[in-house]
């Protein structure tokens, strides 16, 4: 039997641009609907359960509409025979299953975290996705083996689909073809109309050939002054194009809500308001430039980052505490350091390296010379970006010291 996912050391994202013929596109959107349809009557099944277990008279016809209900809800045949649509759309029944677990997840979620909300219905959107598993009928794994796989560096072939041309950054995966196994995949169409093809990776090799040790380590702070400082004194800036660019959206976006009021104003449907959707493909084209400039400039850090040091230390991100503060919370959106972390994480496993995160705690407050925690009165303010110890006279670029003391408690654990 051929390793799971869980059991293999390495994971890789890996996101490609996807070429299907327009026969293909099809195929594509029924199973994002398929998907999102699966999805929403998991919604409402235990909708329509929660509302009749309110009934605490044992009438027949509850207790029976109950049973039928809780039969239905996990059994994908039963979809399928009540939906016969569904099989003529060359939708497969791991699409649907594959739905069926991601609303699962969302109540696990849910239950773990209780801001992220109860699972709701998915509206009909003009971009969607839908994912399916890999699955290997021998014991061999392999990018050229699973039931989703390459047939060579510039065509994959996917369960549901056949041969379809892909591009990114998946040629230099073959020199460890055989050794990678492909999970979950997800299939997605973007608002303009792309396609795009996500592979989850597993290898128990890193992806990349681990690079030569550089006796160095580096503590990062994340800030909102700029982009994040690090414990060599090195800042790196907030890119500048993104702030241009957002104004020309924010305006274009106004444009958009205002199409679409006067639609529904005149009674029409949006799918024939032709200027909204004119508005609507302009906006979607803009996000997706700033969203491409935004993950240009993570990569080039991150990797920069990694590549340099054989171990990088950052604080978890506290996003309890830092989205209570609105100003620091549309900031962390804006940049992206979640995104960032999690680049930084898997290019460590990709490059060999280490990356950790520690405890926030005092990193502001400490000073890296001596250990004085400022407290009370003394404690530093966002405001104060320079200070001097009152124990040890020493002075403090602010984020500078927090990289420091980020750093050593990285080393500490160690
Ligand atoms: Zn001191």
């Amino acid at each position: 039997m051929a390793k799971k996912m869980a059991d293999l050391n390495y994971h890789y994202g890996l996101k490609m641009r996807l070429f299907p013929s327009s026969a293909q596109k099809r195929v594509i959107d029924n199973n994002i609907n398929a998907s999102r349809f699966a999805y929403n009557e998991m919604v409402a099944i235990d909708k329509e359960l929660y509302a009749l277990r309110q009934v605490k008279i044992p009438i027949t016809i509850v207790q029976d509409r109950i049973e039928y209900l809780q039969r239905r809800k996990n059994n994908t045949q039963m979809l399928f025979a009540i939906h016969p649509w569904l099989a003529g759309a060359g939708v497969g029944t791991d699409v649907i299953d594959q739905a069926r677990r991601a609303y699962q997840s969302a109540w696990r979620l849910f239950r773990q975290v209780h801001r992220s909300g109860v699972p709701v219905f998915h509206r009909k959107r003009a971009d969607g996705s839908y994912q399916l598993p890999t699955r290997y009928t021998k014991s061999k794994i392999g990018l050229m083996e699973g039931s989703n796989r390459f047939i060579d560096k510039k065509h994959v072939v996917l369960s549901g689909l056949g041969k379809i041309r892909v591009s990114g950054s998946q040629k230099r995966l073959f020199n460890d073809a055989e050794n990678i196994r492909v999970g979950t995949i997800t299939i997605r169409r973007d608002a303009t109309g792309q396609y795009f093809l996500s592979m989850q990776l597993g290898s128990d090799t890193p992806f990349a050939h681990a690079t030569k040790p550089v006796q160095s380590a580096v503590g990062i702070d994340l800030n909102t002054e700029n982009f994040l400082t690090d414990s060599n004194g090195i800042i790196v800036l907030n890119p500048r194009y993104y702030r241009a660019i957002k104004g020309r959206l924010a305006k274009e976006q106004r444009i958009l809500a205002r199409r679409r009021l006067r639609a529904k104003k005149e009674h029409r449907a949006l799918r024939n308001a032709k200027n909204y959707q004119k508005q609507r493909v302009l906006v979607a084209n803009l996000q997706r430039i700033v969203a491409n400039r935004r993950n240009a400039f993570l990569h080039l850090v991150s990797t920069t980052l990694i590549k340099n040091h054989d171990l990088v230390v950052a604080e978890e991100l506290r996003s309890k505490n830092m989205l209570r503060n609105h100003a620091l919370a549309m900031s962390i959106a804006d940049v992206g350091w979640r995104t960032f972390l999690s680049m930084l994480a898997y290019k460590a496993d990709l490059y060999g390296r280490q990356f950790v995160t520690v405890d926030p705690r005092n990193t502001t407050q400490t000073c890296s010379d001596c250990g004085f925690v400022m407290s009370g009165n003394q404690k530093l303010t966002l405001a104060d970006r320079e200070w001097t110890c009152p124990q040890c006279g020493a002075f403090h670029i602010r984020d500078h010291n927090a990289a420091k003391n980020i750093l050593a408690k990285g080393l500490a654990l160690n």
